[in-house]
């Protein structure tokens, strides 16, 4: 027999209703035996997804106040789907125990994980499997950053001892015990990792739409599904915006081979996405894969007349930026100049000194700072063997009356990125995906 983890996210299990799709589809497949579920997220788009819930119980907690007007929400959450399936496990004990750890000051991690626990609790005993806590095999070193080598072991060791588990997503265990969680959207990466513990055959992410689409489904209306995507372009097109896998999600599989299919609870006999090494072998079906984007950049404008002749410029403008804790993103770099691209939040509080800093380490002509840039990525391993990709890009844009401010493209030609003004993103995104996609006959 072999082994399949399902990792499902929040809308996926967000109620009674959906609890009962989930069961329906783990069932259907004796090979899914592993269940990484996420905290219950929105029935409908103005409802709040219980991590919130959670992280405002914390906030509550500590500004001193009493958590319960948002506890009682989460509560009610929790019993809409427990009394709904005739569930048996001790809710109230849990909700309990969790309701007052929150309010002695358990701290935002703990109050966060608890979505995932919980639901994870409910999840197990509706599957009537066991439930494997990752607090004892999902671990975090000093820095913070998972230790792959123990998880791998410890985790790996724990689900050989169990045909059938269910693994919360989202948290794991620091490294004085105390309960750790990834970034927002983090369940992503908790499959990823059971997968690889687990030694499975594939990695299924079910959620709310049929697959990794080839633009933002918020931006273009009903974009193609992507069939098959390599690791290295997924990676690339969540990194920079297509938010529907974690964009660390990809390494621990990568890793282990394993093969990743983004699939969709609500239709659960559409394909969606299969992410892995063979997709590298397929022609994709247009020139470009997908289109990813994301406002809120800044441009960091440096000029210096002979800055090409200049040695360890480059060196001196990246110290400066190293030095106010930023990371960046792009630096896209003339004779005479050189671009540094941050993220704008980044600068808060900063943008004085580290002008000041420029200008002390590389004596410029000038430095300026905009602010309101809207990066978007063009990507596709296809883009290598076309030609012209970037001029239809570019045209694309004109003709949409959009002013690009800056161009990147990576020396792999996986990847072209223009940056535009945050206005002109969701018109940049559709003309772009016109131009490859509503014009461009597939090519299969
Ligand atoms: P889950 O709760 O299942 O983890 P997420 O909300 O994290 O789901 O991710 C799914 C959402 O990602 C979709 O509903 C969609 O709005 C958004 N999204 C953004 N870009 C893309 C894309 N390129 N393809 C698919 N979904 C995308
Ligand atoms: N529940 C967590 C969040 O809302 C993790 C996840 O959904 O993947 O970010
Ligand atoms: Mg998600």
């Amino acid at each position: 027999m072999g082994i399949k983890v399902a990792k499902f996210g929040g809308s996926s299990l967000a109620s009674a209703e959906q609890f009962r799709k989930v069961k329906e589809i783990l069932l259907l497949d004796a090979d899914r035996r592993i269940v990484v579920p996420s905290a219950p997220g929105k029935r409908c788009s103005t409802d709040i997804k219980v991590t919130d819930l959670f992280y405002e119980c914390n906030r509550l907690a500590a500004a001193g106040k009493d958590i319960a007007p948002a506890f009682d929400r989460i509560r009610e959450r929790y019993h809409g789907i427990a009394d709904e399936l005739g569930l048996t496990a001790d809710l109230d004990a849990h909700l309990e125990e969790v309701h007052k750890n929150i309010q002695l000051g358990a701290g935002a991690d703990y109050a966060a994980s608890r979505g995932e626990y919980l639901n994870g609790i409910l999840l197990a005993d509706y599957m009537g499997w066991d439930f494997v806590d990752p607090q004892t095999g999902i671990f975090f070193d000093e820095e913070g950053r998972l230790d792959s080598a123990k998880t791998q072991d410890v985790l790996g060791a724990i689900l050989r001892e169990h045909t059938h588990a269910v693994v919360p997503g989202f948290y794991g265990c620091d490294s004085h015990g105390n309960v750790k969680t990834f970034s927002r959207g983090g369940s992503d990466i908790t499959g990823a990792i059971v997968a690889r513990a687990a030694n499975a055959d594939l990695y299924e992410n079910w959620t709310d739409v049929s697959g990794c689409l080839m633009a933002d489904p918020r931006i273009v209306r009903n974009p193609e599904p992507i069939a098959h995507v390599t690791y290295r372009e997924l990676r690339e097109l969540s990194y920079m915006g297509a938010s529907v896998l974690h964009e660390d999600a990809i390494f621990p599989v990568r890793i282990a081979g394993i093969p990743t299919n983004i699939r969709n609870t609500n239709d659960p006999t559409a394909p969606g996405t299969v992410i892995g090494y063979e997709a590298e072998e397929r022609d994709s079906k247009y020139t470009i894969t997908g289109i990813a984007g994301h406002k809120n950049f800044a441009i960091i404008n440096v000029e210096k007349a002979m800055m090409n002749a200049e040695l360890g410029f480059g060196r001196r403008l990246l110290q400066a930026i190293e030095e106010q804790g930023i990371s960046f993103e792009h630096m896209p770099s003339g004779i005479d100049t050189m671009c540094v691209v941050v993220h704008e939040d980044a600068l808060e509080g900063k943008k004085e000194r580290l002008v000041q800093r420029i200008h002390e380490l590389c004596q410029p002509d000038s430095v300026e700072i905009h602010s309101g840039l809207a990066l978007i990525a063009t990507v596709g391993r296809g883009m290598v063997r076309s030609k012209g990709t970037s001029a239809r890009i570019f045209n694309a844009l004109t003709r949409a009356g959009v002013n690009i401010r800056l161009i990147d493209q990576g020396s792999s030609e996986l990847n072209i990125i223009v940056g535009v003004d945050n206005l002109d993103f969701e018109v940049a995104t559709r003309a772009i995906y016109r131009e490859f996609v509503t014009k461009e006959e597939p090519r299969w």
